[in-house]
């Protein structure tokens, strides 16, 4: 979750997951960037009616930060369609749909 502008904090034990094998590595650097995504865009969380865009706002920010660095941008389609398919389909904060569909145009375009 990003609090402030200038402030990220990721789960510890999202960063001792990432330390034990390939996957959990590539969607620590997923939710980096994403965090990232919000700082970079000045987001700050006071209303939830907002939420929505900004998640939508701080994927696109990571996805391009993926592409940049040479990264698989896949890995955030597929990360979406996972969600989607355990059936975790949307609540107010992440609508998976909106972001699979998202994911799935900016990783089309080079
Ligand atoms: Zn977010």
């Amino acid at each position: 979750m990003t609090y402030g502008a200038s402030d990220i904090r990721i789960e510890p034990s999202l960063v001792q997951t990432a330390m034990t094998n390939e996957a959990a590595l590539w969607a620590l650097r997923r939710t980096i960037a994403h965090e990232i995504g919000h700082a970079m865009s000045g987001h700050r969380f006071n209303t939830i009616a907002m939420q929505q865009v900004k998640e939508l706002e701080a994927d696109a920010k990571g996805i391009e930060y993926f592409k940049r660095l040479g990264w698989p941008c896949k890995l955030w389609v597929d990360n979406f369609a996972r969600t989607l398919k355990r059936g975790y389909n949307s609540d107010a904060e992440h609508d998976t749909k909106a972001r699979y569909d998202q994911a799935q145009q900016l990783c089309s375009t080079a």
